[in-house]
C-alpha cells in the first residue's frame, strides 16, 4: 500500500497541470511509495496521462459534477481515498491545493504544513522544510497525526519526470458533499484570455516595477512577444494599477521559477524576491547601480529602461529573423 497520496490539479479543459508533476516529485521525497488521486468531468482521460510516473495507482473519480473546482464538492471524496489507507496526502500549493487540502485536513483530523519546500523521511517519521519571513529562513516541523496534509511549493520542487511504467487506472465514485455544502454551485469563470505562457508555468517571465507607469504593456510587450514570455509585475506596479493585479510575482503574489527571469525597473524588495529567486538565470534592468536586485542578478544593466528595453526588443526580434 502506497504510504502519500498525490491529488492531481487540472486545467479548466481537463488536462493535468504541470504543477501535478511537482507534488509527484514531493511524494516520491516523503518515500513509501505514492498513488494518484484525479478528479474532474473528463478524470479517467486525465488519469491516463498520469500512469507513466510510478504511482501504485492511479484514482479517477469522474463525475459530471466535478467539471469546475469547488473545494466543498472535491474535499469529500479526497478524504475519503485518503482513510484508505495513506499517510500523508499532497498537491501543489497553488490556489487549488492551497483551498483544498486544509479542507480535507478538517475532514479528516489532520495536520497541515503549507508550501514545504521539501520533506525528509527519517526512520518513516517526515520532517517538513518550510520558508519562513518571506523565505529569508527555513523552518522544520514535525506532524503527530496518523494522517498528514502538506502542499509543496512548486518553485522549490523540481518537477517529476515519467518513468516509462504504465500504473493501473481505478474508478473511484465521488463521495456526496453534505447538504448545506451541496448548495454551493460554480457559476462560471471571469477569465482574461491571454495568448502567452502562464505566469506560474513559463520557461521565461519579463516582470515590471512601478518605474514603468503607464507604458507599462507599451514597454513589456513587444520583449515578452519576442521571448515568447509571460509577464509579471513588482507589487507597486499591480497597486498602481499600471499591471493587473494576477500579474504580481512575489510573497503575496505568485512564487515562479523560469529558467530565465527579466526584472525591470524593480527595486528588489525581500518581498518580490520571496516570489522570484528560484528562478535559474536572473537578468535585472535598473538606472541604479545599487538597488538591491543587482545583488541576486546574474546579469545585470544598468540604464534607462525607457531606451534599453525597446533597444533589447528590437535587437532580439533581428536576431531571431536572422535565425529563420
Ligand atoms: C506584507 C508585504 C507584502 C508584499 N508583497 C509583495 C509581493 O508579493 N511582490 C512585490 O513585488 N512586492 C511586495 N511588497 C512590496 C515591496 O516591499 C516593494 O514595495 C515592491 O516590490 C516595490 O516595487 P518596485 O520594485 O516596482 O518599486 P520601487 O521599489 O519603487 O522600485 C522602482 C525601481 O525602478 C528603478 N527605476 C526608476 N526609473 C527607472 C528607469 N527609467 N529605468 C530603470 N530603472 C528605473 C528604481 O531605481 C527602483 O529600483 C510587499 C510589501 C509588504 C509590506
Amino acid at each position: 500500500m502506497a504510504n502519500v497520496l498525490v491529488v492531481a490539479e487540472l486545467t479548466e479543459t481537463g488536462a493535468v497541470r504541470k504543477t501535478t508533476h511537482n507534488a509527484i516529485a514531493f511524494a516520491q521525497q516523503a518515500g513509501g511509495g505514492f498513488s494518484i488521486l484525479v478528479l474532474g468531468d473528463k478524470a479517467s482521460a486525465a488519469a491516463q496521462e498520469l500512469t507513466g510516473f510510478g504511482a501504485e495507482k492511479v484514482f479517477a473519480c469522474e463525475d459530471a459534477s466535478l467539471g469546475a473546482y469547488v473545494a466543498e464538492h472535491f474535499a469529500p471524496t479526497v478524504a475519503e481515498v485518503a482513510k484508505q489507507g495513506f499517510r500523508l496526502v499532497v498537491a501543489t500549493a497553488s490556489s487549488f491545493g492551497k483551498d483544498l487540502l486544509p479542507r480535507v485536513a478538517g475532514r479528516l483530523d489532520g495536520a497541515y504544513a503549507g508550501d514545504c519546500a521539501s520533506v525528509t523521511s527519517n526512520g518513516g517519521a517526515l520532517t517538513f522544510k518550510r520558508p519562513m519571513f518571506a523565505g529569508n529562513a527555513f523552518g522544520y516541523c514535525q506532524m503527530s497525526t496518523p494522517i498528514q496534509l502538506a502542499t509543496c511549493r512548486q518553485s522549490e520542487v523540481d518537477p517529476a519526470e515519467p518513468t516509462g511504467g504504465s500504473s493501473p487506472v481505478e474508478s473511484v465514485a465521488k463521495v456526496a458533499p453534505g447538504a448545506a455544502a451541496s448548495r454551493i454551485q460554480h457559476l462560471g469563470v471571469a477569465t482574461v484570455k491571454s495568448e502567452r505562457p502562464e505566469l506560474g508555468e513559463a520557461s521565461v517571465v519579463v516582470s515590471g516595477g512601478r518605474a514603468i507607469k503607464e507604458k507599462f504593456f507599451d514597454i513589456m510587450n513587444p520583449l515578452a512577444d519576442v521571448l515568447g514570455a509571460a509577464i509579471g509585475a513588482s507589487r507597486a506596479a499591480c497597486d498602481a494599477g499600471y499591471a493587473p493585479g494576477d500579474y504580481q510575482v512575489g510573497q503575496t503574489g505568485k512564487i515562479v521559477a523560469p529558467s530565465l527571469y527579466i526584472a525591470i525597473g524593480i527595486s528588489g524588495a525581500i518581498q518580490h524576491i520571496a516570489g522570484m529567486k528560484g528562478s535559474k538565470t536572473i537578468v535585472a534592468i535598473n538606472k541604479d547601480a545599487e538597488a538591491p536586485i543587482f545583488q541576486l542578478a546574474d546579469y545585470g544593466l544598468v540604464a534607462d529602461l525607457f531606451q534599453a528595453v525597446p533597444e533589447l526588443a528590437q535587437e532580439l526580434a533581428k536576431h531571431k529573423a536572422a535565425k529563420g
